[in-house]
């Protein structure tokens, strides 16, 4: 089995590689990004393992199918960057659900201490030993309400770090879960509660601009938001204004709508062309990660083991419900997910 693997890293690599060894994949891996110019590098390849940023719209789906490929394999959970629709009937999709949620949880609170505390700014003025505390006050997180969106794998354990400070916990998710023990609330009163907001929601076209002009509006004056979910949930343009009139104290991004394209590579020796971008990374109140909240060594090599056997698997005719995506084919009454078969 052949499997082209798309915007490789070097810490991807040990994980793929010993456990592809063992399930006999022989993978080629490519440095840049999986698109229409660079999909014709697929060829010859039966799989192609792609992660957030690779594009897989409908162009992609049947010249990768043209090719012979019929398995996207995501080595990531959030599905957004894939056409499912077009893929039904030609690519299977598979994805890994969770790895770890605590690497994505813990990267949220990190930020928020850090933006909180100011460490960021503190071990620069220290490298210069400038002892200086001006400018550096924050606030206590005990007592303060944080309103968690989405409570899901990575909401849940978030919730509870955050509990562990005790501050008051508000949710709202579309599905409530009532075994979480959590206070679900409306989106708006959570909005207009919150002194921390955390965003652990898919992106989907309900999900889209979740924070926009009107929720901002809504929002406590100081308010810190985190997003370590996806880029798109927050209107970037509206999120500039809040901070800039300042409404939204403060907030930390670990994700960034138009990260496709920066994201990952190294563009120190560059003029940024991304306004909206070079004006966050400017302010002293926000802080930008590189969509590296999965970074932890539990978290690759747990996505490594999980993506080589969703490949083992589909190849050797073993369905895989659980991991596979839902395509909305519309065969809701006799789902063959549901009866633990192949979709198509
Ligand atoms: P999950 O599926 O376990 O949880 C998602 C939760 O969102 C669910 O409880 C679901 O009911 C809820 N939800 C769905 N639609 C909603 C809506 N319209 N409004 C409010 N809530 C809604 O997913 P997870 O593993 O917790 O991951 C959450 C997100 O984190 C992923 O979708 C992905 O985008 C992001 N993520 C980011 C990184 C990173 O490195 N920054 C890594 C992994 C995942």
């Amino acid at each position: 089995m052949k499997v082209a693997f798309y915007d490789a890293k070097p810490y991807d690599r040990p994980g793929f590689d010993r456990y592809a060894q063992d399930a006999g994949l022989e993978i080629k891996y490519f440095d840049t990004h999986l698109n229409e110019d660079t999909v014709s590098l697929a060829a010859g390849a039966e799989c192609v393992c792609v992660f957030v940023n690779d594009v897989v719209n409908a162009q992609v789906v049947d010249a990768l199918y043209d090719l012979g490929v019929r398995m996207v394999a995501l080595r990531c959970a959030g599905f957004n960057n894939v056409d499912t629709r077009a893929c039904y009937g030609k690519l299977h999709v598979f994805r890994v659900p969770a790895y770890s949620p605590y690497a994505v949880a813990e990267h949220a609170m990190a930020m928020l201490l850090t933006i909180n505390r100011r460490i960021h700014k503190a071990y620069n003025r220290t490298r210069e030993f400038n002892f200086s505390l001006n400018g550096f006050a924050g606030f206590d997180l005990h007592g303060k309400t944080v309103g968690v969106i989405g409570t899901g794998k990575i909401g849940k354990v978030f919730a509870n770090i955050c509990k562990g400070f005790e501050m008051r916990v508000l949710a709202y998710d579309k599905f409530p879960d009532p075994s979480t023990g959590l206070e679900y609330v409306s989106l708006e009163e959570l909005f207009s509660a919150s002194d921390v907001i955390s965003l652990h929601c898919p992106l989907t076209d309900e999900t889209h601009h979740i924070i926009d002009e009107e929720a901002i509006h809504r929002m406590k004056k100081g308010v810190t938001i985190l997003n370590t979910s996806r880029g798109a949930l927050i209107d970037t343009e509206a999120l500039i204004e809040g901070i800039k009139e300042k409404k939204v104290g403060a907030a930390c991004l670990d994700v960034y709508d138009e990260e496709a394209d920066l994201f990952y590579e190294d563009f120190s020796g560059h003029i940024v062309q991304d306004d909206k971008l070079v004006r966050l990374i400017a302010m002293p109140n926000v802080i930008v990660t590189s969509h590296q909240a999965f970074l932890t060594n539990e978290a690759l090599d747990s996505i490594a083991h999980t993506t080589v056997e969703n490949i083992r698997k589909f190849f050797a005719g073993i369905p895989s419900p659980e991991t596979e995506v839902c395509y909305h084919c519309g065969n809701q009454d006799a789902c063959r997910k549901d009866r633990d078969e192949k979709c198509f």
